[in-house]
């Protein structure tokens, strides 16, 4: 089993910030900056394509609240990010939107 999966089992755990039947938010263990937080489908899928639409539907659905929930940090802008197999930066085989926020003075926000 993959180590999302483990995390949506709760078999280890992750500092999860949201979740709902289909979709699960949690910080990143490795924080690009602060309030860095993965969006996973509940499900195991590996890539984009592989995503059914109404679990893509569940994800954005959940970014948006992500958003909503970081809202206390005034980040001044932020990423959403997804590589898709190693080649393009994927580490993890568990498809995953990662939103970074973003800080004028990020050396002092991480
Ligand atoms: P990728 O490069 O696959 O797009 O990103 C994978 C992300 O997962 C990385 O930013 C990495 O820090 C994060 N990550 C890897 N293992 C774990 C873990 O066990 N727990 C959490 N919370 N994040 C993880
Ligand atoms: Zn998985």
């Amino acid at each position: 089993m993959c180590i999302f999966c483990k995390i949506v089992k709760k078999e280890i755990p992750a500092k999860i910030i949201y979740e709902d039947e289909k979709t699960m938010a949690f910080l990143d263990i490795n924080p690009r900056s602060k309030g860095h937080t993965l969006i996973i489908p509940k499900e195991h899928y590996e890539t984009f394509e592989e995503l059914p639409e109404d679990t893509a539907l569940a994800l954005i659905r959940t970014i948006k609240k992500v958003l909503e929930i970081l809202k206390p940090l005034n980040f001044d802008g932020y990423n959403i990010l997804n590589n898709n197999k190693p080649t393009a930066g994927q580490e993890v085989p568990h498809l995953h939107f990662h939103i970074i926020p973003r800080y004028n003075n990020e050396k002092e926000e991480v």
